[in-house]
Parts: structure tokens; C-alpha cells; sequence
């Protein structure tokens, strides 16, 4: 019992690390992107207040809390008097996006490309910036940073849309987050086919042809330290499949951490099977998440918001259940969920509005 309890202690203290190291890293990003003029001052904010919501959002629904002081190690004054609807709002209010979601997408904005190799050397970059330390003093990944990072486009490389997997602390956490971005967030016909694969294992609808999506693991320097043999393996299987294009990113990005290209999971290719996956094989790996926690759920959702035109030429699938009856299931699972994790929100479910 002492043994549990230490590990769980200990791991209370990495994901407080960890939150405080991606908030401030982030901080400092937005803040040199703005002093040098590559994003506005009131995008700047827009951004800094989300990721400060999010951040105290996952501590309020952390078992036990972690308190705002406790993450934020310096001025906490003053970010209490310069936001403090943050502070209020982070115990009634859920977030739309997880921290990783939140950082990819500053970056589109930021480095003002969708060219993958561009957006990914960034992120890398940024990523590696913010292993944190556990007591031993050993370098260790961060708990917000996702596992998996996918990118899509719609007949043009050039222009792509990226996505993260789903990064949280505990698996009640993970599960409400999934129903936030299915209810809230997410692009109505994904939210719907990620209700249609959890109820039916089958596929809502077919997107048109000319769809692809490479997805990578991504590691930062203490991650793949950490994990240097899974990724050789993982290396010599990518050379059998003679990926070119996933490789050369690879390489390229070589320096700072890695991506290494990763097949879709089962309920990827259950979801999305007609999609043109790269790396792509006929075995696919049956995750232990659930359908809604991959990162090409948020990449496909941002190409279907990008493009009315794909979206008006899916095939849909008829159900039993329709997408209302299937949603509104979500969302009385979202609020199962936030009661579980003894989140207050009062009568109805409201979300935090970084723009207020
Ligand atoms: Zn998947």
C-alpha cells in the first residue's frame, strides 16, 4: 500500500511538473512571437488565456486538485490580477482543446505555413523544450505532451491540417476530454463518426477520393532515450515499407527528437477506411483507447471545417440511432464524467471563452 501510494504520489508531482513547464514554455513562445511581430498582441492573449485555462482546468479535474499556485511557480500575482476570469472560470467552465492541441495550432498561426515539415520541426523543437525532471533528477517526457501527432490534406501537400492525440492525466480525464471535443469542439461529422465506431464499430460515412494522413509518434530527446529500441524497431519496419516522403520528415527532424511514421490503429481504419494512410498496412494495431482518442479525429475535423465542399460530398451511412440521439449520449457522458471528478459546473455545461 506505501509502494502505491508513493507511486501515485510521485506521479501527482510529474503531472504538476509537467503542467508547469508547458504552460511557461508556451508563455514564453507566444511572447516572443508577438514581441517579433509574427502573431498580434490580442491573438498573443487570446492564446495565453486558453492555455492558462486548460492548464488549471486539468488540475481542478486532477485526484487529488492541484491548485493554480501550485502550477503557477512564478507571479502568480500577477497572473491573478491580469487574468483573473481565468482563475474563476477554470472551476465552472470546461476548456475546447487540450494544452497540445492548443500549442499545434498557435503554431500554424504563427509560422503562417500548413507545410508539414515546417509545422513539425517546430512542434518538435518545442516539444523537446519540455521534458521535465522527476526526483531522481532523471530527465523525463511531460505528461501533456501527446503520443501521436497526424497531419491531413485533400489533394495538396502543401496545405495541411494537424492533429494531436488526446494527452491527460488518469483515464476519467481522457474520457471527458473525448466528450468535450466530440460534443463541443470537433467538426459535426466526426463527432459523429466517432459516436457511430464506439456504438457500432462501423464507419459513418466515405470521404470523396484524394484524402490523406501520415501520423508520427513524437518524441522528445528524454522520450526517446527512454524509448530508443521501440523506435529502431520501428525505424527498420518504416525502410521495409519504403516510405519516402514520411521518412525524408523524419530524417530532417532527426536532430532535436523524433517522428517516427505510424500505421492508423483499428478504429482509425474502421472510421476512416476509404482514407489514403501513410504508412499504411492491412494489420492494424487495436489500441487500449477508444475510438476518439487519435490524433486524425482533430486533424480531419479542421479539413472538413477548412472545406465545405468535402464535406458536402461524404457519403453518409444511415443508423438506427441518429447523430442527435448519438451526441446527446456523449454529452450526458461528459456530465457523468465531470461529476465523477467532483467538477462543479452547475446546471448546464458551459465552455470558457478565451476571448472575453
Ligand atoms: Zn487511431
Amino acid at each position: 500500500m506505501v509502494n502505491f501510494v508513493e507511486a501515485n504520489t510521485r506521479q501527482v508531482q510529474i503531472f504538476a511538473k509537467s503542467e508547469t513547464q508547458f504552460f511557461y514554455k508556451f508563455l514564453h513562445f507566444i511572447a516572443t512571437s508577438v514581441r517579433e511581430r509574427r502573431l498580434n498582441g490580442d491573438r498573443g492573449r487570446a492564446y495565453i488565456k486558453e492555455m492558462l485555462h486548460v492548464i488549471l482546468f486539468y488540475g481542478q479535474i486532477n485526484l487529488p486538485i492541484i491548485k493554480p499556485e501550485e502550477i503557477l511557480t512564478e507571479n502568480f500575482q500577477t497572473f491573478l490580477q491580469k487574468y483573473p476570469d481565468v482563475f474563476q472560470e477554470c472551476k465552472t467552465h470546461l476548456p475546447t482543446r487540450p494544452p497540445y492541441t492548443v500549442l499545434l495550432d498557435a503554431i500554424v498561426e504563427i509560422k503562417g505555413t500548413r507545410n508539414a515539415e515546417d509545422v513539425l520541426r517546430c512542434l518538435l523543437d518545442l516539444t523537446d523544450k519540455m521534458d521535465v525532471t522527476n526526483d531522481e533528477g532523471k530527465q523525463c517526457g511531460n505528461v501533456l505532451v501527446s503520443t501521436v501527432i497526424s497531419c491531413c490534406n485533400f489533394n495538396d501537400v502543401t496545405t495541411n491540417y494537424f492533429g494531436a492525440s488526446v494527452s491527460c492525466m488518469g483515464w476519467k480525464q481522457r474520457k471527458a476530454m473525448i466528450n468535450i471535443l466530440c460534443c463541443k469542439t470537433w467538426h459535426k461529422d466526426i463527432s459523429w463518426a466517432v459516436c457511430v465506431g464506439n456504438t457500432y464499430n462501423e464507419k459513418a460515412f466515405t470521404f470523396p477520393a484524394g484524402v490523406c494522413s501520415m501520423a508520427f509518434n513524437i518524441y522528445s530527446s528524454a522520450k526517446a532515450t527512454e524509448q530508443k529500441q521501440r523506435i529502431e524497431r520501428a525505424k527498420a519496419r518504416l525502410q521495409r515499407f519504403q516510405m519516402i516522403r514520411s521518412r525524408n520528415i523524419a530524417n530532417i527532424l532527426e536532430p532535436f527528437g523524433t517522428l517516427v511514421p505510424r500505421e492508423p490503429c483499428k478504429y482509425c481504419f474502421i472510421m476512416f477506411p476509404d482514407i489514403c494512410f501513410d504508412p499504411s498496412s492491412h494489420s492494424h494495431n487495436a489500441g487500449k483507447w477508444e475510438y476518439g482518442n487519435c490524433a486524425e479525429c482533430e486533424s480531419l475535423s479542421q479539413l472538413l471545417y477548412s472545406d465545405e465542399n468535402i464535406v458536402q460530398r461524404l457519403k453518409r451511412e444511415t443508423f438506427t440511432k441518429t447523430p442527435e440521439v448519438l451526441l446527446n449520449e456523449k454529452y450526458n457522458q461528459l456530465k457523468e464524467y465531470l461529476e465523477k471528478l467532483n467538477f462543479n459546473f452547475g446546471n448546464r455545461i458551459l465552455y470558457y471563452n478565451n476571448q472575453a
